[in-house]
């Protein structure tokens, strides 16, 4: 904790810094909100996976099963492991890239590498013996590690690859999912678990003109070293003719763009807001503290960075500096309003600091005045990079400024349009995020329709309603590992471990005990969500006011049916989840679920299979 803040010890007026960041939040605002991005489908060939390797001429299946987990990445591996361990070995992962990996196998743009520390990101270090090599691990070692997982869990014989999920349809007399796939499969699940992930979805701005470019376009997730020669580590020389463009500045563009520059003949970096970015060191793992952890080691740094989030943790060396740094600690005892201003002033000093860098290490004035960031530092994901701010010292490196105009107004055949100046390119690289919340009806992205025949899209398309962000009343047995409506965490693995655990948990429960169907009542939906609309108003109330951007449903705060990604959070955060769940299981009653029990029996295939409906209880 540091000391209680005095105005009068600032070099700055805390009013106009409050003033200039009104100023630029309300000039980036967008009448559209949300709908100015569009699905890359809608401008790009999204199958494409230039990381699949030979071919893959499996047969379809017809089968029974007793889960099926939609999506192969961190959440799915998770909810697989978790099954097995609680007993449940009939499972099926499909996933339409063609290994494990999720966001970190589409994820592999020069300079990927995770920006919580490792220790704490890459799930399952305790389990599989593993303590990553560095702080910060970069996307080879997060593939090494999901190979790890998936070896020693022997994951892969329960997965289907290069599969895409067409239909997931609740047939109410098998008491089944049935989920059909582009290879023909037709899989018949008790159970199913979403685990499809939101960065799977890139999404793109709307801008005019987007197809008719005909250079080389494509999204940092679905990078083509084919073209930029290199590989995740860098090293990408077949830009050194060629004219690059990269549009966004968050926190991929971060990690990509040194690279871009090393390499291109000339890179432009087309931003229109830019991101507060930290220095940090990215040390090598120390062998002693490595040989000093004690089994258990990982799930207690994991709690801890979460704690210390919500200031409730005490023993501080287990958190990562950085991101101590990047998030302030005011003087104990203030009164709620005190805590506030205390917070807001701390978080204006971060910031000070971070623009005064920008400044000490940015020649040219006016890129240096361009590159800082006039936000609260959690408006946007915080960002560190080393390497970042020096690239914009080199001759080949040219920023846009593209707030004036909201954005990149044209695309053209040749190139980029911002204001009356047309910058001609060979390559676009769309940096522009993905469908993190771009609406509560897209958040599943897969078209899944529950006992009424109901989508999911359609069932949350007025307001996103779950118990405990996983279960939906309509869809039985059928459970979705998200961002809302449960703990967020900066750090993400951990608040998918949450649900992970708990579904796990429902999953075994229903299948020892008969259960045919087990879904959220409406009843226990309004509640919880009731619960996180009461939680979530300082939430809204701080992100009211931060610049647009998909934490915030791109300034339309809690406008209609957008809460944004922290106003559908659970507000304690995610360790007092973790506890309200582990609550809800150590009283054993399913409490808010209906259950319609069912006698069970054996498939010849070892499965299982419903026989009648018996009972139905609250
Ligand atoms: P973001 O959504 O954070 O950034 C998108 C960028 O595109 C923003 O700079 C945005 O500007 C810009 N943009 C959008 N539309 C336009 C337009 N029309 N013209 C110009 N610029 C535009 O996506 P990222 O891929 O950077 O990051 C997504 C998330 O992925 C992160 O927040 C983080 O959670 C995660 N991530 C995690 C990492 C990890 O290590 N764990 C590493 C990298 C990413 P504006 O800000 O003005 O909207």
């Amino acid at each position: 904790m540091t000391d209680e803040i005095s105005v009068d010890d600032l070099d700055f007026d805390p009013d106009e810094i409050q003033a200039r960041y009104d100023y630029e939040r309300d000039r980036r605002l967008r009448e559209e909100g949300q709908a100015q991005y569009v699905p890359m489908a809608d401008a790009f060939d999204v199958d494409e996976d230039f990381y699949a390797v030979g071919e893959d001429n499996r047969p379809p299946l017809d089968e029974n099963v007793d889960v099926v987990v939609l999506g192969g990445g961190f959440g799915g591996m998770m909810m697989a492991v978790e099954l097995r361990r609680r007993g449940v070995n009939d499972i099926r992962i499909v996933e339409a890239a063609a290994d494990f990996g999720g966001t970190w196998y589409w994820n592999r743009y020069p300079g990927a590498r995770c920006d919580v520390e490792s220790y704490i990101y890459l799930p399952l270090c305790d389990e599989t013996n593993y303590i990553p090599r560095e702080r910060y691990s970069g996307q080879p070692e997060i593939m090494e590690h999901v190979q790890r997982i998936a070896e020693t869990f022997s994951l892969r014989k329960a997965a289907l690859f290069r599969t895409r999920i067409t239909e997931v349809r609740w047939d109410e007399e098998l008491k089944r999912w049935r989920v059909a796939t582009d290879r023909g499969d037709d899989l018949r699940a008790r159970f199913v678990v979403n685990a499809s992930g939101p960065t799977g979805r890139p999404k793109l701005p709307a801008i005019a003109g987007i197809e008719t470019f005909t250079g080389k376009k494509f999204h940092t997730s679905r990078w083509d070293f084919e073209y930029t020669g290199g590989d995740p580590t860098g090293g990408l020389h077949k830009l050194t003719d060629k004219k690059v463009a990269i549009i966004g500045t968050g926190a991929t563009a971060i990690q990509a763009i040194p690279h871009l520059a090393e390499w291109a003949e000339h890179l432009y970096v087309f931003q229109r807001t830019p991101s507060a970015v930290g220095v940090r060191p990215n040390p090598p793992t120390d062998p002693e503290w490595a040989a000093s952890l004690a089994p258990g080691w990982q799930r207690q740094r994991q709690e801890a960075f979460d704690a210390f989030f919500t200031g409730e943790l005490t023993d501080l060396d287990l958190v990562d500096a950085s991101w101590r740094k990047a998030t302030p600690r005011v003087a104990e005892g203030l009164s709620p309003e005190d805590l506030a201003k205390q917070l807001a002033l701390a978080d204006m000093v971060e910031m000070r600091d971070l623009r005064n860098l920008v400044d000490s290490i940015v020649k040219d004035e006016a890129t240096a005045d361009l590159l800082k960031a006039w936000y609260p530092r959690q408006c946007k994901r915080p960002t560190f990079s080393a390497d970042y701010l020096p690239t914009f010292n080199r001759p080949n490196v040219t920023l846009v400024d593209t707030s004036k105009t909201g954005g990149v107004e044209r695309i053209t055949e040749t190139g980029i349009v911002v204001g009356d100046q047309e910058y001609d390119v060979d390559c676009i690289i769309f940096s522009t995020g993905f469908e993190i919340s771009t609406g509560v009806g897209r958040i599943a992205g897969l078209p899944i329709i529950g006992r009424d025949g109901m989508t999911i899209a359609q069932r949350w398309s007025t307001e996103l309603n779950t118990l405990h962000g996983h279960s939906v009343h309509g869809f039985p047995n059928w459970f979705f590992i998200g961002y809302s409506q449960n703990g967020l965490s900066f750090n993400y693995p951990w608040s998918a471990n949450a649900q992970v655990e708990h579904i796990g948990y429902i999953i075994e429960q229903a299948l020892s005990r008969g259960v045919a169907a087990i879904e959220a009542t409406s009843e226990a939906e309004k509640d919880w969500v009731a619960t996180i609309r009461r939680g979530s108003g300082p939430a809204l109330q701080r992100m009211a006011t931060c610049t647009p951007g998909y934490y915030n449903n791109e300034g339309k705060f809690g406008e209609g049916r957008g809460y944004g990604l922290f106003g559908e959070a659970y507000a304690p955060g995610v360790n007092a989840f973790r506890r309200l769940l582990s609550a809800w299981r150590d009283e054993g009653s399913m409490a808010g679920m209906s259950v319609q029990l069912g006698s069970v029996e054996s498939d010849a295939d070892g499965s299982t299979a419903l026989q009648s409906a018996v009972a139905e209880r609250q």
